[in-house]
């Protein structure tokens, strides 16, 4: 059957004839029209379009437990609590009606059935319906905000609904509608949120829709995490690339309270770098401490590390020795060890000799914050996209034809939150790069056996020494 709309002319076919309904409400221009036939509809009032998305499409063909049904009504409701709701009623051609209703936190279907069927048990608060108990749970009043099609409603009445849900399955329930002055019951079933949405074509459409959100919310993942890399590389310019040096030192001596002078080097580029020593030091005699102080041969600056003290080891003579020299100019330097046995004034008259045996690594960038930076920016994006894809958005994401970038990154601050990532990542990036006020730091560990191979300290020494270690740079404390 065909409905023509008064109001805009637009033609609305029905593969199915629809009786006994009381109004309709046209799909385009949105006016409400009284009558009991088609012919005497008349004129009441025009509702504005519809707040939030519904899933049916009036006249479309559904199919649910094997039946197929044709949709010949669309109504939204909003309740006093402040919630949306939808109705949509199917009707196939042996004239059986369904019910499916959704809204923010359910799906259903129902069919109905007849009051004589349905026991109240008002004092508990419950009702029976064919040997089932069933407890009311919530009290609804609302207001219909939006209808299209047949309607079998005063659309401009408001109407409470009880729900009582089936104490031994909680899928179940049975729902009391008051409307009109009158009563009408329902026997309803739960849906899963997928298989309730299955059963209309726009799904179908939104489906494809949210993969066109998911990619371009991955391609902001993907720039965003190439801006990060980039940034990380801008920002430590000249700090990346690192140069090393390595010696191996045998310095004999008469007594313990020594100072031995080591190898120049040349620290070489622009910038101050951090400059780390990381080696092997052993001594023949102990307890002994060590301080090793690094001096600039133009400037004569020296700067101090902390006191090891090479303990009474049990293993060997050796131990593992760490030091971090903060931010070191360039320019030529060497390294001083200082001894001095620990018992203070009593000085060792031996036959001392202590050999360091170290690698210098001048520069290098730690990429510790920019990995946790990179794993936090995929976690970040990754969220927001749960967030935004998830079927409460669905309205948002309908919209995705015209969706640019700029909309995708005003939704729920996903822009906001990105762009504080990055000032918090560049903040970091250059307050550790300014930070002039480092601490030079040394740490000594035992080594575990005389081939030092079970250390901790990864550095391994090298019997033959190598180039440079005894090069012929001048040293002004010879
Ligand atoms: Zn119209």
């Amino acid at each position: 059957m065909d409905v023509i709309c008064k109001k805009c002319g637009h033609a609305h076919r029905f593969k199915i004839e629809v009786t006994d309904f009381s109004g309709f409400v046209c799909a385009k221009c949105h006016s409400y029209f009284k009558g009991k036939t088609v012919e005497t509809l008349t004129y009441v009032k025009e509702f504005s379009a519809p707040l939030v998305m519904q899933w049916a499409t009036l006249g479309e063909s559904v199919k649910f437990k094997r039946n197929s049904y044709y949709i010949i009504s669309k109504i939204q409701r909003f309740t006093k609590s402040g919630e949306y709701g939808n109705e949509f009623v199917g009707l196939n051609a042996n004239q059986d009606d369904i019910y499916f209703s959704d809204g923010v936190d359910y799906a259903c279907a129902l069919h109905t059935i007849d009051r004589e069927q349905v026991t109240l048990l008002p004092k508990s608060n419950s009702c029976k319906f064919g040997n089932r108990h069933y407890d009311l749970e919530y009290t609804e009043e609302q207001t219909v905000v939006y209808a299209e099609g047949f309607v079998f409603e005063n659309l401009e009445s408001t109407s409470t609904t009880l729900t009582y849900i089936q104490t031994v399955n909680e899928d179940r329930f049975i729902s009391q509608e008051f409307i009109d002055n009158d009563v009408q019951y329902y026997q309803g079933i739960y849906l899963g949120d997928e298989g309730y949405y299955k059963i209309f074509d726009t799904y179908n459409d939104y489906i494809a829709r949210k993969e066109g959100v998911g990619t371009k919310l991955r391609n902001i993942g993907v720039f965003a995490v190439l801006l990060l890399a980039v940034l990380f590389w801008v920002l430590n310019w000249g700090q990346i690339g690192k140069d090393t040096y390595k010696f191996d030192e045998k310095f004999p001596a008469k007594k313990a309270n020594s100072e031995f002078v080591g190898a120049s080097f040349e620290l070489k580029g622009d910038k101050p770098k951090k400059l780390v020593l990381e080696g092997i030091s052993e001594s023949k005699s102990h307890p002994i401490q060590l301080m090793i102080k690094l001096v600039n041969e133009k400037t004569n600056e020296i700067i101090e590390s902390g006191t090891a003290v090479h303990e009474n080891n049990d293993v060997n003579y050796a131990s593992g020795l760490t030091v971090d020299f903060c931010r070191i100019q360039p320019g030529i330097y060497h390294l001083v060890f200082v001894t001095s046995s620990t018992n203070g004034a009593a000085d060792m008259d031996v036959n001392f000799e202590l050999t360091e045996d170290y690698k210098l690594t001048y520069g290098g960038t730690s990429y510790t914050f920019l990995i946790l930076c990179l794993v936090g920016i995929v976690v970040l994006v990754g969220i927001f996209r749960s967030k935004i894809l998830a079927i409460k958005n669905k309205d948002f994401v309908a919209r995705a034809e015209g969706l640019g970038y700029f909309d995708i990154l005003k939704f729920d601050r996903l822009g906001v939150a990105l762009v504080a990532f990055f000032a918090f990542f560049v903040a970091v990036n250059l307050f550790v790069n300014s930070s002039t006020d480092c601490r030079t730091t040394m740490r000594t560990s035992n080594l575990e056996d005389h081939t030092y191979t079970g250390s901790r300290s990864h550095y391994r020494r090298s019997f033959y020494g190598s180039g440079g270690s005894y090069s012929g740079y001048g040293s002004g404390h010879k």
